[in-house]
């Protein structure tokens, strides 16, 4: 298929084309919501004190906040959603979004949950990838010690050897059924030790072809050199460098922990160093061979990668380049990149309404800013709200 290199993320016809009247009504009602955030704040009260009395709130909350940034509560539930985002060619992730209690037995349930995901995914041609935080299968308590060089007593050896064995789990599953994982990325206190079990596997599964991916935060004023010394050590070694770009989402615990500790914050001095550093590392990826999967919202990052692809004779189709957002948000962004060609995937997240209240709320915060995207996005549905009405249909 020819791809489309001039690309307008406000085609409203394409980016709501898969939602009726009744469904784009639903959201614009969602970001109207969130858009006002005494509202959004008092919805999240309320909510909470609903679940802890036990309230029947889970059928408002699924035609509402969870219905929109969630594909279901279960896999098969979700898979419906997938399937809709697949008819317009945006493919999926399953994202296993239940914040564990972080004992053994929610390690466990996590790592059972995360490989049927991907069983279930590779029975589909669009659900390429699963996705992983290594939090869900481990202590991260460990991990910080490990990363400060304390030495761990026999036990925490033990748990730490298991969270080792389960990421490698996931990772052999996605090898094995043909398909590739994303590894999240957390905060700087324990990122190292991620980072250090998430190239074990990518020696172990990235000779052949680029499974594993590990996540690089931009926003982090030493990540454009971390990406550079890991594709010389992915070179070095033998094997695919896979790597997730995000700005990164702890900005506000990371200055926190920095200023009660004392040390300095590792987060880039402005959002402008952010962006440049964003842009250099996709730049980065696309003209060095590393695999990309480019995960924003931001409009110009975006076309800044559409561009990279062109410039450098990048086959949009194949798997070097993906583009990434959440699930019910920035799908003007999706569609669109999907309808010209490019290879786009959707996080869905999912789990029962009420464990993936910790996820809701958070991007009820991140959507309420008055600036950004989410502000953006709201403008676009009320115009096309407005489309659809002077048109007489969806059309
Ligand atoms: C598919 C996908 C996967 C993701 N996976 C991860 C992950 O594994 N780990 C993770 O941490 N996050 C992850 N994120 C979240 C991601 O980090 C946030 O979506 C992102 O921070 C929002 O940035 P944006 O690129 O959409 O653009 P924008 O909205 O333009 O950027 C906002 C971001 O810029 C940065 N920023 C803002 N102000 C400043 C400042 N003053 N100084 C420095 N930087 C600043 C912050 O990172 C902030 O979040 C993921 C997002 C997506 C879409």
């Amino acid at each position: 298929m020819p791809v489309k290199t001039q690309i307008s993320f406000h085609n409203l016809k394409v980016a709501f084309a898969s939602k009726s009247d009744s469904e784009l009504k639903k959201t614009y009602l969602v970001f109207a919501m969130l858009n006002n955030k005494l509202v959004s704040d008092l919805g999240i009260a309320l909510t909470k004190i609903g679940f802890a009395l036990k309230l029947p709130i889970k059928g408002i909350m699924k035609q509402t906040m969870f219905g929109h940034f969630c594909g279901g509560e279960t896999i098969a539930e979700s898979i419906e959603d997938c399937q809709i985002l697949a008819k317009y060619g945006v493919e999926s992730i399953l994202d296993y979004s239940v914040e564990g209690k972080g004992d053994e037995e929610s390690f466990a349930k996590t790592t059972e949950e995360i490989r049927l995901s991907m069983v279930e995914s590779a029975k589909t041609d669009f659900m390429p990838f699963g996705v992983v935080k290594v939090t869900g299968l481990g202590d991260y308590e460990i991990m910080t010690k490990l990363q400060s060089g304390l030495k761990l007593n026999q036990d925490e050896e033990e748990a730490f050897e298991r969270c080792r064995l389960r990421l490698d789990l996931l990772c052999q599953t996605a090898h094995e059924l043909g398909l590739k994982i994303l590894i999240d990325a957390e905060e700087s206190w324990f990122q190292d030790t991620v980072d250090k079990l998430t190239y074990e596997a990518m020696a172990k599964y990235n000779t052949e072809r680029c499974v594993v991916y590990n996540t690089f935060q931009m926003y982090r004023a030493d990540m454009l050199a971390r990406l550079k010394d890991a594709k010389s050590e992915a070179d070095r070694t033998g094997y695919f460098l896979g790597a997730k770009l995000v700005r990164g989402a702890y900005m506000e615990k990371e200055a926190e922990r920095a200023e009660e500790l004392g040390y300095k914050s590792p987060i880039q001095p402005n959002k402008a160093a952010t962006d440049r550093d964003y842009d250099l590392g996709v730049e980065f990826c696309v003209a060095n061979g590393v695999y990309l999967v480019s995960g924003s919202h931001n409009e110009a990052s975006n076309h800044w990668v559409v561009k990279l692809i062109d410039q450098y004779g990048i086959d949009p189709q194949s798997d070097r380049v993906f583009f990434a957002q959440l699930y019910g948000m920035s799908d003007t962004i999706s569609f669109n990149l999907a309808d010209a060609g490019y290879r786009v995937l959707k996080y869905v997240p999912y789990g029962p309404v009420e464990k993936v209240m910790p996820y809701l709320i958070r991007r009820a915060a991140e959507n309420s800013s008055i600036a950004g995207q989410s502000s953006r996005e709201f403008e676009l549905i009320k115009r096309e709200m407005k489309r659809r009405k002077a048109a007489g249909s969806n059309q």
